[in-house]
């Protein structure tokens, strides 16, 4: 990229500049002292495609090529040139190298281990930024266009496919989709290989391995996610959900120098993950996408160190001799000092018969574009929910003109929606309000064709809209605990002073201290974001409680090791 020949490439757009900056002679003799500078000659692979531990280059003088590995020919994608450096956040979280990088043009580099560049970018403010911009844009334009090492083969009428391309986006994986639906090719391909329609979606790893509806374990422990990452020793502080909550945990653990792991069942940023646009998050006037804040988030936690672990739900929660063992689904335990659950919340599923057949294929519970890209243009849908989740779902997904039609059980949006918000609807007249009415019945053959609902006088409809999506009320994420900590009436997690004498005594509450504010009814284990009783459920308040606990974690990790207490269920 840069400037130079006019070999076509393909990250070559109007964006070089972003993706590809040159760092000046004074940034470039920094990032050198703490590396070493060699020559390289023409043809010289500097990082094959799947290599862990990737090193990090600025080139001094020559020209590195950046190729996508693939059984049918490499494909260059980016020419690395002079004062301009190598790298994808792949780097920084500690995954394998996406790409091969060969040495176009003979010159000299300077190279960094991995360790060495996660020192760079901890100390020097200056270059991190820069470094931090570029890999972020580069990620971006990598999925925009689809260049990776992932290619998902699925339809648009399968949940699984959906699941799949949910969890890699969220992930922030690059991949190449390819819809059988649309491609009779495709089918015809797969045809000859046997993969019948029950084996979809396939899923090529790195152009390797093979996948047949894998599950999203399967999937990031094919693409390297949670690659060198130390289950077995001590923790100071393990972080359960990697929502806002769990990854502001995480950033000021790490920032401030303990050893912290994060633990996420499914895919970084929550339930904020999957929102259209923030509005309201506070230093972003025009909004972010849930998704890019989650990136960014789960960038800046693995750069000051944290571990984050994907794909690994927590299952259980037990104490032995002094410490805590988190015990994840697969069966391994992970040994903590201290804990702190940032489990959140999920939407409540309303009690329909045939609700799980149609999950994935016509109801949704999140609205961004991988959801709606399962719409025609002109499908009419149902959001149901009162609170701003289901606002933003309707403005979203009316934007393109079709009709929606939003659910609610009260008499009114405005008691739990935010101003700003009810006003888009009001302005948006695709949007259509139907108060006092719920949905009493769905059906459909392989997908959701019709769905009935019930007004406040009674009267009962069906309708033929093929896609619902479900935005009501809040469960929390607390079933893993088996109730080892003491929780209300509503399954949320009390905490500090909500904790009453009755539940500390209940629960062998073992210190002479009460609770820290944040600390559940067991002594250093703590609880963050939406998942505590009491919490205002937006992304501030989440990444707010999850920046204090840290204080919180420090003073428990100071104090002696609490009495040897056996975590026992209240009584
Ligand atoms: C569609 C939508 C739009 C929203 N819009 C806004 C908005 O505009 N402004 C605003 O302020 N707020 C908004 N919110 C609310 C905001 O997103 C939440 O308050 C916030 O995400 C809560 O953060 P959290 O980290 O506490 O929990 P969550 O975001 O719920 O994250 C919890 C994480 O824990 C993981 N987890 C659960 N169980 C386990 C387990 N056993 N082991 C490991 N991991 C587990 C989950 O997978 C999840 O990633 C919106 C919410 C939704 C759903």
């Amino acid at each position: 990229m840069g400037t130079g020949t006019a070999r076509s490439t393909l990250l070559t757009s109007a964006n070089a500049p972003l993706l590809f900056p040159a760092l000046n002679s004074a940034q470039i003799a920094r990032v050198a002292s703490r590396g070493w500078i060699r020559p390289v000659t023409r043809g010289e692979v500097l990082i094959e495609g799947g290599q862990t531990d990737v090193p990090f280059f600025i080139v001094k003088s020559g020209e590195i090529e950046v190729i996508r590995p693939s059984g049918i020919g490499d494909l260059p994608i980016a020419l690395v040139r002079t004062d301009q450096f190598t790298g994808d956040i792949s780097m920084i979280l500690g995954r394998p190298a996406q790409m091969r990088l060969r040495v176009s043009e003979p010159g000299e580099v300077v190279q960094l281990t991995r360790d060495q560049m996660h020192a760079l970018i901890q100390a020097d403010a200056e270059i991190s930024e820069v470094l931090m911009a570029a890999l972020i844009y580069r990620r971006i334009e990598m999925v925009a266009q689809g260049i990776g090492d992932a290619w998902l083969i699925g339809s648009a009428r399968s949940a699984a496919t959906l699941r799949i391309r949910a969890f890699l986006t969220r992930n922030g994986h690059p991949f190449k989709y390819l819809d059988i639906d649309r491609d009779a090719d495709v089918r015809g391909l797969l045809d000859r290989f046997g993969v019948d329609a029950g084996e979809l979606p396939v899923l090529i790893c790195r152009g390797e391995k093979v996948l047949k509806n894998p599950s999203n374990q399967a999937i990031a422990e094919c693409l390297g996610f949670n690659g060198g990452i130390d289950h077995a020793h001590q923790r100071d502080v393990v972080i359960v959900g990697a929502g806002p909550a769990g990854l502001a945990a995480a950033v000021y653990a790490a920032s401030e120098g303990l050893d912290a792991l994060v633990l996420e069942t499914s895919s970084p940023g929550g339930q904020a993950g999957s929102s259209s646009r923030i509005e309201n998050y506070l230093g972003f006037p025009t909004g972010i996408s849930g998704q890019e804040l989650a990136e960014r988030a789960y960038a800046q936690a693995q750069k000051f160190g944290a571990d984050v672990l994907i794909a690994k739900g927590a299952a259980d929660l037990t104490r032995e001799g002094g410490a805590y063992d988190v015990k994840l689904e697969d069966g391994a335990t992970i040994p903590a000092r201290t804990v702190i659950i940032a489990t959140g919340a999920r939407y409540r599923r309303p009690p329909l018969a045939n609700l799980g057949q149609f999950e994935g294929v016509g109801v949704y519970y999140n609205a961004t574009f991988m959801e709606d890209a399962q719409l025609g243009v002109d499908d009419e849908v149902i959001v149901v929910g009162g609170a701003n989740s289901a606002g933003q779902a309707a403005v979203f997904l009316a934007r393109t003109g079709r009709r929606v039609h939003v659910l609610v059980r009260s008499n009114t949006l405005s008691e739990s929606m935010s101003r700003y918000l009810l006003r888009r609807i009001e302005e948006t007249p695709a949007i259509q309000i139907r108060t006092r009415t719920e949905i009493v019945a769905l059906e459909g053959t392989g997908r959701l064709d019709r769905v009935t609902w019930r007004e406040g006088d009674g009267a009962v409809s069906t309708h033929d809209i093929r896609h619902v999506f479900l935005m009501t009320g809040a469960e929390a994420n607390t079933g893993w605990l088996n109730n080892r900590v003491t929780l209300d009436e509503k399954g949320f997690i009390k905490t500090g002073p909500d904790l009453t004498p009755d539940d500390l005594s209940a629960a062998d509450w073992p210190l002479e201290r009460p609770p820290y504010l944040l600390e559940t009814s067991c002594p250093g284990v703590f609880a963050v974001g939406d998942v505590r009783r009491g919490n205002v459920k937006r992304v501030a308040s989440a990444v707010g409680e999850g920046s204090i606990a840290i204080s919180f974690v420090h003073r428990a990790l100071a104090e002696s090791p609490a009495a040897t207490v056996t975590l026992v269920r209240p009584r």
